[in-house]
Protein backbone atom coordinates (compact mmCIF):
# COMPACT_ATOMS: atom_id res chain seq x y z
CA UNK A 1 0.00 0.00 0.00
CA UNK A 2 1.24 3.15 -0.71
CA UNK A 3 1.71 5.85 2.06
CA UNK A 4 0.14 9.84 1.74
CA UNK A 5 3.64 10.99 0.37
CA UNK A 6 4.02 8.43 -2.11
CA UNK A 7 0.41 9.55 -3.14
CA UNK A 8 0.86 13.23 -3.02
CA UNK A 9 4.75 12.43 -4.77
CA UNK A 10 2.73 10.09 -7.59
CA UNK A 11 1.01 13.41 -8.51
CA UNK A 12 3.73 15.14 -9.28
CA UNK A 13 5.91 12.50 -11.05
CA UNK A 14 4.38 13.27 -14.31
CA UNK A 15 4.88 16.89 -13.85
CA UNK A 16 8.44 15.97 -13.07
CA UNK A 17 8.75 14.05 -15.58
CA UNK A 18 7.99 16.02 -18.36
CA UNK A 19 10.07 18.96 -16.03
CA UNK A 20 7.49 20.74 -16.00
CA UNK A 21 7.02 21.09 -12.50
CA UNK A 22 8.22 24.11 -9.74
CA UNK A 23 11.71 23.98 -8.43
CA UNK A 24 10.24 23.25 -4.77
CA UNK A 25 8.40 20.05 -6.35
CA UNK A 26 11.26 19.01 -8.42
CA UNK A 27 13.47 18.90 -5.22
CA UNK A 28 10.80 17.43 -3.02
CA UNK A 29 10.29 14.72 -5.84
CA UNK A 30 13.89 13.69 -6.16
CA UNK A 31 14.77 13.55 -2.26
CA UNK A 32 11.47 11.32 -2.08
CA UNK A 33 13.09 9.12 -5.03
CA UNK A 34 16.15 8.52 -3.16
CA UNK A 35 14.69 6.49 -0.05
CA UNK A 36 11.42 5.37 -2.28
CA UNK A 37 12.04 2.12 -4.96
CA UNK A 38 8.18 2.17 -5.46
CA UNK A 39 8.34 5.74 -7.00
CA UNK A 40 11.57 5.00 -8.41
CA UNK A 41 9.64 2.25 -10.32
CA UNK A 42 6.64 4.10 -11.75
CA UNK A 43 9.31 7.00 -12.67
CA UNK A 44 11.32 4.34 -14.38
CA UNK A 45 7.86 2.98 -15.56
CA UNK A 46 6.88 6.58 -17.19
CA UNK A 47 10.26 6.74 -18.84
CA UNK A 48 9.39 3.34 -20.33
CA UNK A 49 6.31 4.21 -21.14
CA UNK A 50 7.55 7.55 -23.40
CA UNK A 51 10.36 5.45 -25.57
CA UNK A 52 7.53 3.11 -26.64
CA UNK A 53 4.89 5.24 -27.12
CA UNK A 54 6.58 8.07 -28.38
CA UNK A 55 10.33 6.56 -30.16
CA UNK A 56 9.33 3.15 -31.14
CA UNK A 57 6.36 3.49 -33.15
CA UNK A 58 7.84 6.81 -34.87
CA UNK A 59 10.85 4.41 -35.57
CA UNK A 60 8.35 1.60 -37.10
CA UNK A 61 6.18 4.16 -38.76
CA UNK A 62 8.98 6.10 -39.89
CA UNK A 63 10.53 3.36 -41.68
CA UNK A 64 7.74 2.19 -43.15
CA UNK A 65 6.57 5.74 -44.67
CA UNK A 66 10.58 5.98 -46.08
CA UNK A 67 9.83 2.36 -47.58
CA UNK A 68 6.33 3.36 -48.81
CA UNK A 69 7.36 7.13 -50.23
CA UNK A 70 10.41 5.34 -51.74
CA UNK A 71 8.03 2.36 -53.75
CA UNK A 72 5.95 5.28 -54.53
CA UNK A 73 8.27 7.38 -56.12
CA UNK A 74 10.12 4.89 -57.62
CA UNK A 75 6.44 3.89 -59.28
CA UNK A 76 6.24 7.56 -60.51
CA UNK A 77 9.19 7.71 -61.76
CA UNK A 78 8.57 4.60 -63.97
CA UNK A 79 5.10 6.22 -65.02
CA UNK A 80 6.96 9.22 -65.97
CA UNK A 81 9.74 7.88 -67.53
CA UNK A 82 6.93 5.46 -69.25
CA UNK A 83 5.32 8.54 -70.68
CA UNK A 84 8.26 10.48 -71.67
CA UNK A 85 9.25 7.58 -73.45
CA UNK A 86 5.88 7.56 -75.52
CA UNK A 87 5.86 10.75 -75.99
CA UNK A 88 9.54 11.59 -77.28
CA UNK A 89 8.41 8.13 -79.39
CA UNK A 90 5.04 9.80 -80.99
CA UNK A 91 7.28 12.74 -81.73
CA UNK A 92 9.93 11.12 -83.72
CA UNK A 93 7.60 9.47 -85.52
CA UNK A 94 5.12 12.61 -86.25
CA UNK A 95 8.13 14.25 -87.04
CA UNK A 96 9.21 11.16 -89.56
CA UNK A 97 5.76 11.05 -90.77
CA UNK A 98 5.72 14.95 -91.39
CA UNK A 99 8.87 14.97 -93.43
CA UNK A 100 7.80 11.91 -95.73
CA UNK A 101 4.20 13.66 -96.04
CA UNK A 102 5.77 17.29 -96.21
CA UNK A 103 6.00 17.97 -100.15
CA UNK A 104 8.03 20.95 -99.14
CA UNK A 105 11.15 20.85 -102.11
CA UNK A 106 10.53 21.32 -105.98
CA UNK A 107 11.73 19.05 -108.50
CA UNK A 108 14.58 20.38 -110.39
CA UNK A 109 13.64 21.29 -113.66
CA UNK A 110 16.68 18.73 -114.96
CA UNK A 111 14.52 15.37 -113.58
CA UNK A 112 11.37 16.47 -115.46
CA UNK A 113 10.77 15.28 -118.81
CA UNK A 114 8.02 16.85 -120.93
CA UNK A 115 6.75 14.34 -124.03
CA UNK A 116 4.00 14.31 -126.84
CA UNK A 117 3.09 18.16 -126.61
CA UNK A 118 0.15 18.48 -129.01
CA UNK A 119 -3.55 19.72 -129.60
CA UNK A 120 -6.24 17.85 -129.56
CA UNK A 121 -9.10 18.96 -131.79
CA UNK A 122 -11.10 20.50 -129.58
CA UNK A 123 -8.01 23.32 -128.84
CA UNK A 124 -6.77 21.98 -125.93
CA UNK A 125 -3.07 21.69 -125.51
CA UNK A 126 -1.80 18.26 -124.42
CA UNK A 127 1.44 16.85 -122.81
CA UNK A 128 3.09 14.46 -120.76
CA UNK A 129 5.07 14.94 -117.59
CA UNK A 130 7.23 12.35 -116.42
CA UNK A 131 10.00 12.41 -113.60
CA UNK A 132 13.51 10.46 -113.67
CA UNK A 133 13.46 7.75 -111.42
CA UNK A 134 15.00 9.23 -108.43
CA UNK A 135 12.59 12.32 -108.63
CA UNK A 136 8.95 10.73 -108.33
CA UNK A 137 6.51 13.20 -106.84
CA UNK A 138 2.81 12.32 -106.63
CA UNK A 139 1.73 16.10 -105.88
CA UNK A 140 2.12 18.78 -108.34
CA UNK A 141 1.79 22.49 -107.33
CA UNK A 142 0.53 25.29 -109.78
CA UNK A 143 1.09 28.35 -109.95
CA UNK A 144 0.10 31.69 -111.86
CA UNK A 145 2.72 34.56 -111.55
CA UNK A 146 2.02 38.21 -112.50
CA UNK A 147 3.66 37.96 -115.38
CA UNK A 148 1.25 35.81 -117.37
CA UNK A 149 3.71 32.62 -116.52
CA UNK A 150 1.79 29.17 -115.53
CA UNK A 151 4.37 27.03 -113.72
CA UNK A 152 3.70 22.87 -113.10
CA UNK A 153 6.00 22.49 -109.65
CA UNK A 154 6.44 18.53 -109.08
CA UNK A 155 7.18 18.72 -105.32
CA UNK A 156 8.64 16.14 -103.16
CA UNK A 157 9.52 15.53 -99.46
CA UNK A 158 12.34 16.03 -97.50
CA UNK A 159 11.99 11.60 -96.85
CA UNK A 160 11.23 10.32 -100.01
CA UNK A 161 10.20 6.38 -100.11
CA UNK A 162 11.31 5.75 -103.58
CA UNK A 163 11.05 2.33 -103.17
CA UNK A 164 7.68 2.18 -103.01
CA UNK A 165 6.70 4.34 -105.58
CA UNK A 166 6.07 3.94 -109.39
CA UNK A 167 7.68 6.26 -111.80
CA UNK A 168 5.43 8.90 -112.48
CA UNK A 169 3.79 9.88 -115.69
CA UNK A 170 0.65 11.18 -116.36
CA UNK A 171 -0.99 13.40 -119.15
CA UNK A 172 -1.92 17.33 -118.47
CA UNK A 173 -4.60 19.04 -120.08
CA UNK A 174 -4.76 23.13 -120.66
CA UNK A 175 -7.43 24.97 -121.88
CA UNK A 176 -5.96 28.34 -123.04
CA UNK A 177 -7.79 31.11 -121.86
CA UNK A 178 -10.15 31.58 -125.58
CA UNK A 179 -11.20 28.31 -124.75
CA UNK A 180 -15.10 27.97 -125.67
CA UNK A 181 -16.44 24.96 -124.10
CA UNK A 182 -18.02 24.91 -121.09
CA UNK A 183 -17.85 21.49 -119.72
CA UNK A 184 -15.33 19.92 -121.36
CA UNK A 185 -15.43 16.07 -121.65
CA UNK A 186 -12.35 15.50 -119.18
CA UNK A 187 -10.40 17.34 -116.59
CA UNK A 188 -8.08 19.65 -117.23
CA UNK A 189 -6.33 23.11 -115.89
CA UNK A 190 -8.19 26.39 -117.18
CA UNK A 191 -5.62 28.65 -118.25
CA UNK A 192 -6.22 32.10 -116.01
CA UNK A 193 -6.87 34.97 -118.77
CA UNK A 194 -3.51 36.71 -118.46
CA UNK A 195 -1.69 33.04 -119.30
CA UNK A 196 0.45 33.36 -122.46
CA UNK A 197 3.13 30.63 -121.52
CA UNK A 198 3.90 27.20 -119.19
CA UNK A 199 6.38 26.29 -117.89
CA UNK A 200 7.61 23.18 -115.94
CA UNK A 201 9.62 22.74 -112.92
CA UNK A 202 10.68 25.40 -109.76
CA UNK A 203 8.98 29.03 -110.06
CA UNK A 204 11.15 31.02 -111.62
CA UNK A 205 13.60 28.23 -113.07
CA UNK A 206 11.06 26.15 -115.09
CA UNK A 207 11.60 24.62 -118.86
CA UNK A 208 9.01 26.75 -121.20
CA UNK A 209 6.64 23.92 -122.49
CA UNK A 210 4.28 26.32 -124.63
CA UNK A 211 3.45 29.72 -124.97
CA UNK A 212 0.55 31.64 -126.83
CA UNK A 213 0.89 31.69 -131.10
CA UNK A 214 2.92 28.68 -130.50
CA UNK A 215 2.87 26.07 -133.11
CA UNK A 216 1.59 23.14 -131.92
CA UNK A 217 1.44 19.48 -134.01
CA UNK A 218 -1.85 18.05 -134.06
CA UNK A 219 -2.27 15.12 -131.41
CA UNK A 220 -2.27 11.50 -132.49
CA UNK A 221 -5.00 9.51 -133.58
CA UNK A 222 -4.17 6.96 -130.47
CA UNK A 223 -4.20 10.16 -128.08
CA UNK A 224 -7.22 11.95 -130.04
CA UNK A 225 -9.40 8.48 -128.80
CA UNK A 226 -8.61 8.53 -125.28
CA UNK A 227 -9.38 12.37 -124.70
CA UNK A 228 -12.26 13.25 -127.37
CA UNK A 229 -15.09 10.81 -127.50
CA UNK A 230 -16.75 10.10 -130.98
ZN1 LIG B 1 7.14 6.82 -2.72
Amino acid sequence: MMNTTCEVIRDLLALYHDGVCSDGSKSLVEEHLKNCSACQKELEMMDAELSTAQIQPKSVNSFKAAASAWKESKKKSFVKGTIITAVICVLLFAGFYGLMQWKCLSVSADDIEVTNLSQLSDGSIIFTLSMSSNQRSSYVKYTTTEDGEFYLTPMHSVIEMTGSMEAYSRYYIFYPSGFKTSEPEYPGIFLPENVKKIYVGPVGEGTLVWEEGMKVPAASEAVEKMFIAN
